[in-house]
C-alpha cells in the first residue's frame, strides 16, 4: 500500500453550477432581502438594496458614462500585466528576517542567508499563467472582478482544491485546482454580528468539501467530521445559490464555502460585510442623464409631444362648427395641430379668439448642456476620474494644457493604484494559498501616467527656482537619485542682503527655505506614491 493510497482524493465541488445562467436566476430580487446581512459601513442589519443586481446591470449597461468610466478604470488599471518579483534579496535561515541587500549572514542572529527559491517563482508563474475550467488566466479573472467591483462592488473568486485526510479523516493538505470567478449576485455571507461564520444565535457553521449542500452548525468551534464520510469539515463562510441570492423558495440547493476558499474583493467600501458600489449615490444623476437621451430620442422619434395645440376661445354654440372641422381634419392629418376649446367668459384674460401653444422643448432653455456637463462630473468624481477625462478626452493620455494634465493624472493615478492594490491583495491571496512566500505577483504601475507626474513636478521646481532667482538667490541644478532635477538655493547674493538691509534675510534663512523646500518636495513625492 504506497503512502499516495491512504490519502484519499476528494471530489472537486461542481462549481461550474454556480455561474450557471438561466431564465430561473432570481436576478430581480436584491441580495440581504432574504438574508438580512451586515452591509459595509453599517452597525445594524438591514434589508438594505433597495435595488436589485438586475437594476443595477442594467444602469451600468444603460448608461453610456459609467461604461466609459468602468472601461477606462478597468483598462488602465490592467494595462501593464502582472509581474512577479522577489520580496527579498537575502533571507535569514534562523530568525526569518528578510533584507533587500545583499549580506553575507545575518546582522541580527549571525545566521546563514538564503536567496528567494527560484522553484517558487516557476510554481507561481504557472498557476498566473494556467487557464481555468472556463478557460480564463488569473489576469482575466482578475480583470473581469474589477468590473464586479465598479459594478456591484463584490468579487468573488473560488479556489478550488482537491483535500487530502489520513486515515482518521482529518485534513493534511490540500492541491489547488483553479481559481473561478463566481457571479456576485449568486453569493452570501455567512456573517452575523458574532462575525463570518456564525449566525444569529452565534453558532459556528461548517460544510464538508465533498458534501457542500449540508450546513452543519455547532455552538461551540471545534474540529467536526462530516456525518456521510467521515472527513473533517471547513469552518463555512459563504453560501453559493444557483438560482440567486434573493431566491426565496426553499427547493433551491445552496453549495457552502469554507474561509480561505473564496476571496471577496470590495473597491470602493470598507468593513465586513457586502460592499456598497459608488452606483448608490450616482443613480439618480445617472437615470437623468439616462432619461435626457431618452427625451433627446423621442423629439427625434415619431412618439413625441405634439408640436403644437390651437386654441379656440368663444361661446360653445358659436365654435361647435369650427371645432367639429378641426376635428375632422385632425383625423385626417396626423400633423394637424390638436384643437382644445375653452368657453369665453368674455373676460379680459380671453382676448384672443384663437391662440396657438408651443410645445416644442427648447434644450437650450432648460440649461441641458451644463447639467450633463455637470452632472458628468459630479458622477467621475464619485468614480475617482477626472470629470475631462470622463467626458472622454482622452484616457489619461496627454492632451490640453500641462498644468490641467497633472491635476488630471494625480487623481487618476490613485484611482488606479487603489485598485491594483485590491487586485494584488487577491494575488497574495493565491500566492499564500499556493505556499509561494518568496515570491509576489502584482500588477505593474501605471508607468507613463507616473512619467508624466514626474514632469509635472519638476516644471513646479523649475518655476519655483525661477521665482527665487528673481528674488536674488543662487540656484543650483541637481540630480536627485531617481533620475529628476531639482534646485538648490545655497546663498543669498550680496545685493539681496544689501536692499533688504537688517530685516533681510541671512544665509541661515535662506537655509531654511532649502530645507522647506525639500520638505515640500517629500510631500509631492509621496503623494506621488500613494
Ligand atoms: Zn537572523
Ligand atoms: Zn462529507
Amino acid at each position: 500500500m504506497g503512502i499516495f493510497d491512504r490519502f484519499k482524493k476528494a471530489n472537486i465541488s461542481t462549481v461550474e453550477e454556480i455561474n450557471k445562467t438561466g431564465g430561473n436566476a432570481f436576478k430581480d430580487i436584491a441580495l440581504p432581502f432574504a438574508t438580512y446581512v451586515q452591509m459595509s459601513g453599517m452597525d445594524t442589519k438591514v434589508p438594505l438594496y433597495r435595488w436589485s443586481y438586475q437594476w443595477v446591470e442594467d444602469i451600468y449597461y444603460g448608461s453610456d458614462l459609467l461604461r466609459t468610466i468602468v472601461n477606462t478604470l478597468n483598462g488602465e488599471t490592467f494595462k501593464n500585466g502582472i509581474q512577479i518579483r522577489a520580496k527579498f534579496v537575502v533571507k535569514c535561515m534562523g530568525c526569518g528576517e528578510e533584507f533587500f541587500e545583499e549580506v553575507e549572514q545575518c546582522p541580527i542572529c549571525g545566521s546563514r542567508v538564503r536567496r528567494p527559491d527560484i522553484r517558487q517563482k516557476s510554481m507561481l508563474n504557472n498557476f498566473i499563467n494556467k487557464k481555468n475550467r472556463f478557460n480564463s488566466t488569473v489576469f482575466e479573472v482578475l480583470k473581469s472582478g474589477d468590473v464586479d467591483c465598479h459594478i456591484f462592488d463584490n468579487t468573488f473568486f473560488l479556489l478550488t482544491r482537491e483535500y487530502y485526510y489520513n486515515e482518521e479523516g482529518i485534513r493534511i493538505g490540500a492541491k489547488i485546482v483553479d481559481v473561478v470567478r463566481l457571479a456576485p449576485d449568486r453569493i452570501e455571507l455567512i456573517l452575523s454580528s458574532y462575525g463570518y461564520g456564525r449566525n444569529d444565535m452565534g453558532d459556528y457553521s461548517y460544510v464538508c468539501p465533498e458534501h457542500r449542500e449540508t450546513l452543519v452548525t455547532k455552538s461551540e468551534a471545534g474540529t467536526y467530521m462530516c456525518q456521510f464520510c467521515g472527513k473533517e469539515l471547513l469552518p463555512a463562510w459563504f453560501a453559493a445559490n444557483s438560482s440567486g441570492t434573493g431566491s426565496l423558495t426553499s427547493n433551491n440547493q445552496k453549495l457552502y464555502f469554507g474561509k480561505g476558499e473564496i476571496f471577496h474583493g470590495k473597491r470602493w467600501s470598507t468593513g465586513e460585510g457586502f460592499g456598497v458600489a459608488p452606483i448608490y449615490t450616482v443613480y439618480r444623476k445617472l437615470m437623468t442623464l439616462i432619461k435626457m437621451d431618452d427625451f433627446t430620442l423621442e423629439a427625434y422619434s415619431l412618439q413625441r409631444s405634439p408640436k403644437t395645440i390651437l386654441v379656440i376661445r368663444g361661446r360653445t354654440d358659436n365654435i361647435v362648427q369650427a371645432w367639429e372641422y378641426l376635428m375632422n381634419k385632425a383625423r385626417e392629418n396626423p400633423t394637424q395641430p390638436i384643437p382644445l376649446v375653452l368657453e369665453s367668459d368674455g373676460n379680459e384674460g380671453s382676448r384672443h379668439v384663437i391662440e396657438k401653444v408651443d410645445l416644442n422643448l427648447n434644450p437650450a432653455e432648460m440649461e441641458m448642456t451644463e447639467m450633463i456637463k455637470q452632472m458628468r462630473e459630479q458622477v467621475g468624481l464619485v468614480y475617482g476620474v477626472q470629470p475631462m477625462f470622463s467626458l472622454g478626452t482622452g484616457g489619461g493620455s496627454v492632451g490640453g494644457g500641462l498644468s490641467n494634465q497633472g491635476l488630471q493624472v494625480a487623481v487618476t493615478n490613485r484611482t488606479i493604484k487603489d485598485s491594483q492594490r485590491l487586485w494584488n491583495t487577491a494575488l497574495a491571496w493565491l500566492a499564500e494559498s499556493l505556499g509561494v512566500e518568496d515570491f509576489v505577483a502584482e500588477l505593474r504601475s501605471n508607468e507613463n501616467e507616473e512619467e508624466i507626474a514626474k514632469v509635472q513636478l519638476e516644471s513646479e521646481r523649475a518655476r519655483f527656482a525661477q521665482a527665487l532667482k528673481g528674488l536674488g538667490f543662487d540656484v543650483d541644478l541637481v540630480y536627485k537619485e531617481d533620475g529628476s532635477i531639482d534646485f538648490r538655493y545655497k546663498k543669498v547674493s550680496s545685493s539681496l542682503t544689501a536692499d533688504m538691509g537688517a530685516g533681510g534675510m541671512t544665509p541661515d534663512q535662506a537655509g531654511e527655505i532649502q530645507g522647506l523646500n525639500s520638505e515640500a518636495n517629500a510631500d509631492d513625492r509621496s503623494d506621488n506614491n500613494e
